[in-house]
């Protein structure tokens, strides 16, 4: 029972110029460092998705936006859905704001079947 003077005692060594953590605690399958967020400022979109249980999540990201931003954007879409889906009994958060929306348009075929043979021999 002897309380150590060292409180907060990191392993990393000396602090340095790390870079920003790209890698999050899964929120639903609970592995650490299993959730790998990318950024792709140019295109304005970050994703992010689990190795082990293989979750996604795509949310819009700015100049200014770093992975935990996207990881904080999921956190909070998943907990919006964990609300909704409480008053619904067993619901399957996953599911639920994975989902997408159809591509719109193209909705009339117009391409001609295969009914136009001219036979002008
Ligand atoms: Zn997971």
């Amino acid at each position: 029972m002897g309380k150590r003077k060292s409180s907060s005692r990191k392993p990393m060594g000396p602090k340095r110029a790390d870079p920003l953590p790209t890698t999050f605690t899964c929120l639903f399958c609970n592995h650490e460092k299993s959730v790998t967020v990318k950024l792709d400022r140019r295109a304005g979109v970050g994703q992010l998705d689990c190795r082990i249980c293989g979750q996604k999540f795509q949310c819009a990201v700015n100049y200014l936006s770093a992975a935990v931003d996207v990881y904080g954007e999921w956190v909070d879409a998943a907990e919006a859905v964990a609300k909704q889906d409480a008053g619904d009994g067993h619901g399957n958060a996953a599911k639920a704001y994975g989902a997408r929306r159809p591509l719109e348009g193209k909705n009339t075929i117009d391409e001609h079947e295969e009914s136009e043979q001219h036979d002008d021999y």
